[in-house]
């Protein structure tokens, strides 16, 4: 039954977006171009594909993703590419430009992976032995399919001799580190147009909702080490000041706007229960959808730590590890990406995939969505309550963003979690990653050449944002956490 509705309202919307798109006429003039550069993408999936599960094999974390980076470093060189390597002080960030002069166009690629999380590419829960890392957020994929679009828009500019410049930003440490903070901070996309990026995800659908705005950091405990039993009355328990602190935060939660988030773990806590720790670790993340929010409910967690210092007799020091803006949304530029999300489809499976697929969700434990739902593109349309947070976030307070998820994953699966690892090692991962690519190629090919379509989506962009806006990060001048993961 609500198969049947939502199938509908698909249909009604798509004829809607189908009469948008008619009334347009450069859109219907690229046509023939675009269908042609769906074609071409789709017979370099090996190449791709191949690349992918490299990177998939690696599974490098935030800030250590040395192979990783140069794989599509060397890639994009390989075809026409000038890379800036070690850009913002970070060893791989990179920046590769092809093309000069107006429109300037950016897109975006992850690559980093996730501790924890090493699985085979099977259907079920299988870690790969001496591997600390996986793909759970599929950033090989995102990587490489932004890597096949900027190389694919490079071929249809010289081919057409169309004016413009590609920049596909190499951008490391999503999770967690705030590798793209650090390149905005440092003037990297100044003078970009728009920016494009993308998401692997369990359904297609533009990306139409916020983000949470985070500020992240570790509170470092020192006190007085002495023998926890002879001579406790010397001793001052650095993880006492933890403890107390978490205590503290903990009732604040009672205290703060209903949707913020506050969530830490305990890095270090001692040795030994026989020796008074002098040193305790404690990482903290705030989160809320109003960054000025964060900002706020930050400085009493750092009040916390205060009074837990003075009161277990310790000292304190915290060092801001990650600090993301919430996400600016641009509607003018989701409108046109869902056209071409459309064009492009959804992902088809094969009957062993299919099979893949059911014994997936089978180790979900929820009612999940029917698998052919991987094969429809959602409308568009704002979902409240996005309770994630990403570093693309002050990417769009400085530039037009837009951005869409793709189904690289088994409808269902939880990013995160060793299924969306088992998938991103497959062609059900590679299909979705495909999708991708010639979803940001058509929409760079619209902002090539539709000039009115940058012009309206800056006037939209500049309204939403405010005059007196100001771009201050809310990690401060602190240099790149290159050892966050140690
Ligand atoms: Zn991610």
């Amino acid at each position: 039954m609500k198969f049947v509705t939502r199938s509908f309202l698909s249909i009604f919307l798509l004829i809607c977006f189908s009469a948008t798109a008619q009334k347009k006429k450069p859109a219907d003039a690229l046509l023939p171009v675009k269908q042609a550069a769906i074609q071409d993408i789709a017979s370099k999936y090996d190449v791709y594909k191949k690349i992918a599960l490299q990177i998939w094999g690696y599974a490098e974390l935030g800030y250590k993703e040395q192979k990783s980076s140069a794989l599509l470093q060397q890639t994009l060189k390989e075809n026409g590419f000038a890379v800036e390597a070690g850009v913002a002080g970070i060893p791989t960030a990179f920046v590769a430009t092809f093309g000069s002069g107006k429109p300037v166009i950016g897109i975006l690629a992850e690559f980093d992976a996730l501790p924890g999380l090493a699985q085979e590419a099977v259907p079920e829960h299988k870690p790969v032995e001496g591997q600390a890392a996986g793909h759970g957020c599929g950033h090989h994929l995102f990587g490489t399919a932004s890597v096949a679009a900027g190389i694919e828009l490079k071929s249809l500019m010289e081919k057409n001799k169309w004016q413009g410049t590609i920049k596909v930003y190499g951008t490391p440490a999503e999770e967690g580190g705030s590798g793209k903070v650090y390149m905005v901070r440092d003037g990297l996309f100044n003078g970009v147009d728009v920016v494009m990026h993308w998401h692997p995800n369990n359904v297609n659908e533009i990306e139409f909702s916020g983000a949470l705005a985070n500020s992240s950091a570790k509170f470092r405990f020192h006190g007085i080490a002495s023998h926890a039993s002879a001579a406790p009355e010397r001793g001052r328990s650095a993880l006492d000041g933890v403890e107390s602190m978490d205590y503290m935060v903990n009732m604040m939660r009672e205290h703060v706007p209903s949707d913020t988030r506050i969530h830490y773990v305990i890095t270090n806590g001692g040795k030994a229960p026989n020796v008074v720790p002098d040193f305790a670790e404690v990482y903290y993340y705030v989160r809320n959808p109003n960054r000025e929010v964060v900002k706020e409910i930050f400085q009493r967690v750092v009040k916390a730590s205060e009074g837990a210092a003075l009161g277990t007799g310790t000292k304190v020091d915290y060092e801001i590890i990650g600090g993301t803006y919430d996400l600016l949304l641009n509607k003018t530029l989701a409108e046109a990406a869902q056209l071409n999300l459309n064009m492009v489809g959804g992902v088809k499976y094969t009957p062993e995939e299919i099979e893949f697929a059911k014994k997936i969700q089978a180790t979900l434990g929820f009612k999940t969505p029917a698998i052919d739902e991987a094969d429809t593109v959602k409308p568009l349309h704002k979902t409240e309550g996005n309770m994630g947070s990403t570093d693309v976030g002050d990417v769009s307070w400085n530039v037009p963003t837009v951005g869409f998820g793709t189904a690289t994953w088994v409808p269902g699966t939880p990013a995160h979690s060793w299924q969306a690892v088992a998938c991103g090692g497959t062609d059900i991962g590679v299909k979705g990653m495909m999708a991708a690519a010639k979803t940001l190629t058509l929409t760079g090919i619209d902002l090539l050449r539709n000039p009115s379509l940058i012009e309206k989506a800056k006037v939209e962009f500049d309204a939403v944002r405010g005059k007196d806006f100001q771009y201050k990060p809310l990690l401060g001048d602190r240099k790149p956490a290159l050892n966050y993961r140690d």
